[in-house]
């Protein structure tokens, strides 16, 4: 049976680096056994998903070198290849673990879910779904789901124990009793990630599961799934993360996360793709440098280390810098830069922002300098407005950030009403809000439109801005951190789909920040 693999990102935001090395490491294992690399679009969550993220994943990962076999631009035999297109069979494949007993259609409202769930607080119980609706006829079920919203949950067995064997760590034993009734098909006809992820997996003939380790937490889930379907499942391995310094899980809150920084702030795809071929994995000989075909050619999943690798920045720009140095000859390097952003594109972009402030065209380039830079120097004074505590500034650029990842789409006019909402939350005037984060966008007090530049550089490259600008000032604690956020979120309220993810959503295992 020849190998296939592949990769399953949601298209939920700016594609990040951790996506990319589970593709790198995706890619080589189907090289090296002579098999396919697959690339799936798991749209299912409507709210968050979007055409455009897609778009810029698989731009992301083509910059990095990265080619699948299979996928929503290549198609192949086992389309279509995004999520939202399978509907009808997750809906049939629902439908047959509902005939079998194996699954349920649950009426329970958010009102109930959300009253059950605050009784299970209040009496310091684990959350989760009290199985209100398991054991009503089917009769019954299929007479009030014609008119009654309702949702499909997987019959977790009582009692008993799951057992994941994992390539890398060995038998993983849950106990199914503390699993919860997962919701299988959303009340939008939709699938949770559970569903669909067995039952494309399956008909996709993957043979291989090679994940993030986050994800072992829903493993019992998907071989219960597989079981009832009466399906093999594919071999699973579950890769260490990547993490910051600190050891913590790598975020956004530390370490830019979005391959698109990376490339925003001129790194090289292929320096890059090496870097994270030594992520939790050796190089395949002293150096540390080396080609993708290089590394393959002794790719075995069993040299992975289980330790958890550190992203460190330094690092990677030494293996950028030997990139840049040892492998572009001139005429290379300028076809480089001029990818990058020394192209008419982008540069007609910056024109009208300049325009009405240079006096001789000499002015251009150190006006505008810093949309080339990697990073700008900023000083403490002119990040704290005048009377304002250095402490004052960084929360109020920190709630920027988070105003700013609410912005969509990503635009001047969003930009300007993210930073207006700021300036709200905290009663600060707004140029007390935009002083600072001039000089920590530009390096500068003065310059081109502040809206129009943040969104030129993009929220990544801007993100590492305001960060580093925030770490010039002290930086914000974690507790600081959680309370302000708590603030701000009473004060921002956003939607959320109680009924449709219920409780087992939690299971999901990700935090709001990735
Ligand atoms: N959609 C999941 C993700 O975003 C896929 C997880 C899996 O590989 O099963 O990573």
């Amino acid at each position: 049976m020849s190998v296939r693999v592949r990769i399953a990102p949601s298209p939920t935001g700016s594609p990040h680096v951790g996506t990319a090395y589970i593709a790198l490491f995706n890619q080589a294992f189907a090289r090296r056994h002579g098999g396919q690399f697959i690339l799936r679009i798991e749209d299912t969550d409507q709210a968050r998903s979007r055409p455009e993220y897609e778009q810029h994943l698989l731009q992301s990962l083509a910059w990095l070198g990265l080619q699948w076999d299979e996928g929503p631009d290549l198609g192949g035999s086992c389309g279509p290849y995004r999520q939202s297109e399978r509907l009808p069979l997750y809906q049939e494949h629902a439908r047959q673990l509902v005939e079998a007993g194996h699954a349920y259609y649950c009426f329970c409202t958010p009102q109930r879910l959300e009253a059950l769930r605050a009784e299970q607080r209040r009496l310091k119980l684990s959350l989760g779904y009290d199985r209100h609706c398991r054991d009503l006829p089917l009769a019954e079920t299929d007479q009030r789901r014609q008119d009654e919203p309702h949702v499909v949950r997987l019959k977790m067995p009582l009692e008993g124990k799951s057992v994941l064997q994992d390539t890398l760590r060995g038998a993983i034993e849950f106990e199914y009793g503390l699993l919860d009734e997962q919701v299988l098909l959303k009340s939008d006809g939709f699938p949770t990630y559970h569903l669909a992820v067995v039952v494309d997996d399956h008909l996709m003939g993957i043979t291989h599961v090679i994940r993030g380790e986050e994800w072992i937490n829903s493993s019992p889930k998907h071989l219960l799934l597989y079981e009832r379907f009466g399906w093999i499942p594919p071999i699973h391995t579950h890769l260490p993360l990547l993490l910051n310094p600190d050891g913590s899980k790598m975020s956004k809150r530390r370490n830019p996360t979005s391959i698109d920084y990376y490339r925003r702030a001129g790194y090289l795809g292929p320096a890059l793709r090496n870097y994270l071929g030594l992520m939790n994995y050796p190089p395949p000989g002293e150096d540390e440098k080396f080609t993708f075909e290089q590394w393959v050619a002794s790719f075995d999943l069993a040299k992975v280390s289980l330790g958890g690798s550190v992203f460190d920045l330094d690092k990677l720009l030494w293996l950028n810098a030997r990139y840049l140095r040892e492998d572009l000859t001139d005429a290379a390097l300028l076809g480089e830069l001029k990818n990058w952003l020394l192209n008419d594109e982008h540069l007609a972009q910056l024109v009208p922002l300049m325009h009405q402030r240079m006096e001789t065209l000499g002015d251009f380039m150190p006006k505008c300098a810093f949309f080339f830079a990697r990073k700008v120097e900023c000083s403490p004074e002119d990040l704290v407005p005048k009377k304002r505590e250095a402490q004052e500034a960084v929360q109020v650029l920190q709630t920027v950030l988070w105003a700013m990842e609410g912005a969509l789409p990503f635009n001047r006019d969003a930009v300007e009403e993210a930073i207006r909402k700021v300036s709200e939350f905290w009663t600060w005037p707004i140029r007390e809000v935009t002083g600072p984060l001039f000089a920590a966008i530009m390096g500068q007090k003065v310059g081109p439109p502040l809206f129009e530049s943040i969104v030129l550089l993009g929220l990544d490259l801007s993100r590492a801005r305001i960060l580093d600008a925030m770490n010039v000032l002290g930086g914000l604690s974690k507790k600081k951190a959680a309370e302000l956020e708590e603030r701000w979120k009473a004060a921002t309220p956003s939607p959320t789909l109680l009924f449709d993810l219920g409780p087992g959503v939690a299971q999901r295992n990700r935090t709001v920040e990735d």
